[in-house]
């Protein structure tokens, strides 16, 4: 027995529960499932904060986190939470880091405002900072950071505000993609639908097994520290989001449970059921260290740690579009570690592909046949 149904969302972490309210907002009455409860810790869009960065190496982003920008804006205004934090962000790198160059490039062709500082110019207006003297240092002003799990909450809760359906605890065991309309088998019955939209994060192996998605799932680890001193000089209104290009390590300013400091480095190859979430001490104490020296006043204590998973294309470019087997059903998969601050255009996009065939947005970059 088949439910026939308009449109279904299989999974709804960043990318899904941005696709649920979209389509809520256009009437689309979708239904969503997942096979967790809305706002859960075992995917990848989990936690205080993520990076809402500009400062990228190529236009077709920077545009699109400036699409993006609005519609947090308008996530908040219609909900009343408080998602967004513009604090701006500090990218360094010893002098000929060809990563940071291209950025800096990007940003002049893209008109997006930025600045580049000296260390004195950083200490002198951020005064937690310390920078190496001879860095090449690039603030953007737009950008700053998500309140990542809110985010998600906030998406489903509006959507479910503009007529969407919320099936949490189902699990889908399998799609069949050869009909027109696709069929879904669930752990609480089955569906038929006209349009089926699938943003499964580290499981998108598993569920499109027909496409051989050259997907790598790494386990990804964060930690929080308290600064010694109580904190005033990290607060977000006088510290930034700040990016270490040469070591890949990133931190935020004082939110939440500390100051966050994570990683951007691959750790080791896992996936959702085997991954291992013990936190790893070595990763941990060589993050405090840089933060030691970046802000010396710091003398970090560990406050808690947590474990999330970055999919990785092997160009690490976003999977959007139509499903090369179906026309009837869109993917989004494989956000390569820095896919949340797009989830709500991200989320626009695939319920423009669901409801009209087509988006002008510019998503030929992130073909799902682009691997051959
Ligand atoms: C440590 C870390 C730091 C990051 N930092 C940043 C950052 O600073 N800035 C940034 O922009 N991005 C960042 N990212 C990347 C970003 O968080 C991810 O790209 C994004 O959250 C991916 O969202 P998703 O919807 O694809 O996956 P998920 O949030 O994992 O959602 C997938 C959902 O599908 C559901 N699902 C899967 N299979 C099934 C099934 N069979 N049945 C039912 N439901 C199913 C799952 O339960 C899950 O809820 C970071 C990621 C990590 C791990």
């Amino acid at each position: 027995m088949y439910q026939d149904t308009e449109i279904l969302v299989v999974g709804l972490g960043a990318m899904g529960s941005a696709a649920l309210y979209h389509l809520a907002r256009q009437d689309a009455a979708p239904i969503g499932i997942d096979q967790y409860p809305v706002g859960h810790t075992h995917g990848s869009s989990h936690g205080h904060s993520r990076v809402f960065r500009i400062f990228y190496n190529n236009a077709v982003y920077v545009n699109l986190v400036k699409a993006a920008l609005p519609l947090w804006q308008e996530l908040e205004t219609l909900s009343g939470e408080q998602l967004l934090t513009r604090n701006g962000m500090l990218t360094f790198a010893e002098p000929g880091n060809e990563r940071l160059d291209q950025n800096i490039r990007i940003m002049q062709a893209t008109k997006t405002p930025y600045e580049v500082l000296t260390a004195e110019e950083v200490t002198a207006r951020f005064p937690a900072l310390q920078l190496p003297a001879d860095s090449v240092i690039c603030y953007t002003p737009d950008s700053g950071f998500l309140n990542a799990s809110r985010c998600v909450r906030t998406h489903v809760a509006q959507a479910e505000r503009f007529g969407a359906t919320v099936h949490s605890g189902m699990r889908v065991h399998h799609i069949e993609a050869n009909k027109e309309h696709p069929e879904v088998e669930t752990s609480a019955g089955n569906y038929r639908c006209r349009r089926l939209i699938i943003s499964p994060g580290p499981w998108a192996s598993q569920l499109l097994t027909n496409l051989s998605l050259p997907l790598r799932v790494t386990r990804q680890q964060k930690f929080y520290f308290q600064p010694q001193d109580g904190g005033a000089l990290y607060q977000p209104d006088r510290l930034p989001v700040y990016g270490d290009y040469d070591r890949g390590y990133y931190g935020f300013p004082y939110y939440g449970p500390g100051i966050k400091v994570a990683d951007d480095g691959h750790g080791p190859v896992t996936s959702p059921k085997t991954v291992d979430r013990e936190l790893d001490l070595n990763v941990r104490n060589a993050l405090a260290q840089w933060l030691g020296t970046i802000m010396p006043g710091v003398n970090p204590s560990f406050v808690e740690g947590a474990t999330c998973m970055y999919t990785l294309t092997p160009d690490h470019d976003f999977l959007i579009g139509h499903h090369p087997l179906n026309s009837n059903i869109f993917v989004a998969a494989g956000f390569s570690g820095h896919g949340f601050k797009f989830s709500t255009i991200v989320g626009k996009i695939l319920a423009e592909l669901a409801t009209d065939g087509k988006t002008d947005y510019p998503i030929d970059k992130f073909r799902l046949n682009r691997f051959g």
